[in-house]
C-alpha cells in the first residue's frame, strides 16, 4: 500500500479524551439550547479522480437549494496523491471560501487488511466492493493514517474537525484511536461522535446505492421510509456520492427529499453541528480531584515524573469548550 509518514504521538493525550460514548438524543437538551430542526448534506469520495463526478453532484444540491455541504476528501485516494491536481485543490479552495466543509474520508479508502472471517469477506470484500479501509485496522495502523490525514489538511491549508471512515466501517480499535487525534468529531452511517465530550448523537443518514439497477430502484422507496420515520429526529443527514447525479432517477429522488427537508430543517455541516453542540455542554466542575485523576499513569517517566505533556493535559480540564481556537490546521 501507499507508504503513510510516520508520526509520533504524545500517549497522554488520550487520557483526557474519554473513549466511551453516552447516547444523546439531541432533542433532549434543555429547551434554551436544544437543536433547530437541522440538515447535514455530504459528499462521499472526493479525489481528482472522482471530481467530474463531484461537481455535477454539487451543482444537482445548488439547483434545489444554495446550501452548505461537507466534502468528504481522500487524501490518497486508491494509492494516488490528491495533491498532484492543482485544478482540484483550487476547487476545493473555492468551495471551502463559500462555506463547505472539508472532512478526512480515510486515507486510500482502499481496505488492505487480510479477511480472517466468512462475514468479513461478505461485509469487507461484497458488500462495501473492499473500500471500507478502517474496517479491520489495529489503533497503531489507525493512528498512522489518521495522523497522516490530519497532516496531509494541514499542507493544504485545509481547517479540518471530522472524520469519516470510507464505508462508514470502523474497527473498535480505530474508533478508539480517535481520541488520539487533534479532530473534534467523527460520523458513522447513523451517529455523531463528538469526540472531546465523549457523547454520540443520534443522526440517521439517506443514503443512495448506484451499484445495480435493483440497488437504485431499492434506493428510492427505503430512502422516503427512513425520511419519514426519522421526520422528528433533530439532526437528519443525507450522505451523497460521485455517481449520485448520473442515474436520472436516482438524482430525482435525493433532490426530492432535499427540497422536502429543507422545508422543516435549516441546513448545516456536521463539523457546525459539533461546535454548537459543544459549545453549548454544560460547564465540567474543575477540583484538585479532577487534576490527579487526570494525569496519566503511563505518562509518568522512568524518574516517576509525571511528563510535561501529562501535566498540561491535566490541566486542559476546558479544552472541549476552546474548539474554536487553534483547530483550523488539524
Ligand atoms: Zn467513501
Amino acid at each position: 500500500m501507499t507508504a503513510i509518514p510516520r508520526q509520533r504521538h504524545a500517549a497522554a493525550t488520550s487520557q483526557t479524551r474519554p473513549e466511551t460514548w453516552n447516547l444523546v438524543d439531541a432533542g433532549t437538551r434543555s429547551a434554551s439550547s436544544a437543536m433547530a430542526p437541522t440538515l447535514a448534506v455530504s459528499l462521499h469520495d472526493v479525489a481528482p479522480a472522482t471530481w467530474c463526478a463531484c461537481e455535477r453532484v454539487l451543482a444537482a444540491v445548488a439547483a434545489v437549494a444554495p446550501i452548505p455541504v461537507a466534502l468528504l476528501v481522500v487524501p490518497r485516494y486508491r494509492g494516488v496523491d490528491s495533491a498532484y491536481d492543482r485544478r482540484f485543490l483550487r476547487a476545493i479552495d473555492a468551495r471551502l471560501t463559500q462555506g463547505d466543509e472539508a472532512v478526512l474520508h480515510g486515507w486510500t479508502h482502499v481496505d488492505d487488511s487480510p479477511v480472517r472471517r466468512p462475514f468479513d469477506l461478505l461485509a469487507r470484500r461484497v458488500y462495501t466492493a473492499g473500500e471500507g479501509e478502517f474496517a479491520a485496522l489495529d489503533r497503531m495502523d489507525a493512528l498512522r493514517r489518521l495522523h497522516a490525514g490530519v497532516g496531509w489538511f494541514a499542507a493544504r491549508g485545509w481547517p479540518l474537525r471530522g472524520f469519516v471512515a470510507p464505508a462508514w466501517l470502523m474497527s473498535r480499535a480505530a474508533r478508539a484511536a480517535l481520541v488520539d487525534t487533534p479532530l473534534q468529531y467523527a460520523a458513522t452511517r447513523r451517529e455523531l461522535l463528538l469526540l472531546s465530550a465523549g457523547q454520540t448523537l443520534f443522526a440517521p443518514s439517506l443514503c443512495w446505492s448506484t451499484r445495480s439497477r435493483w440497488r437504485r430502484a431499492a434506493s428510492t422507496p427505503w430512502n422516503a421510509l427512513l425520511a419519514l420515520v426519522n421526520a422528528r429526529r433533530p439532526l437528519l443527514r443525507l450522505a451523497l456520492h460521485p455517481g449520485d447525479a448520473d442515474h436520472r432517477e436516482v438524482m430525482r429522488s435525493w433532490q426530492s427529499e432535499l427540497h422536502a427537508a429543507l422545508q422543516v430543517r435549516v441546513a448545516r455541516t456536521e463539523g457546525d453541528v459539533a461546535d454548537d453542540w459543544i459549545a453549548h455542554l454544560p460547564p465540567e466542575p474543575f477540583t484538585e480531584t479532577t487534576v490527579e485523576s487526570r494525569a496519566d499513569p503511563r505518562a509518568f517517566d522512568v524518574e516517576g515524573e509525571v511528563s510535561d505533556e501529562a501535566q498540561l493535559q491535566a490541566h486542559r480540564p476546558r479544552e472541549r469548550m476552546s474548539h474554536g481556537q487553534g483547530q483550523g490546521q488539524g
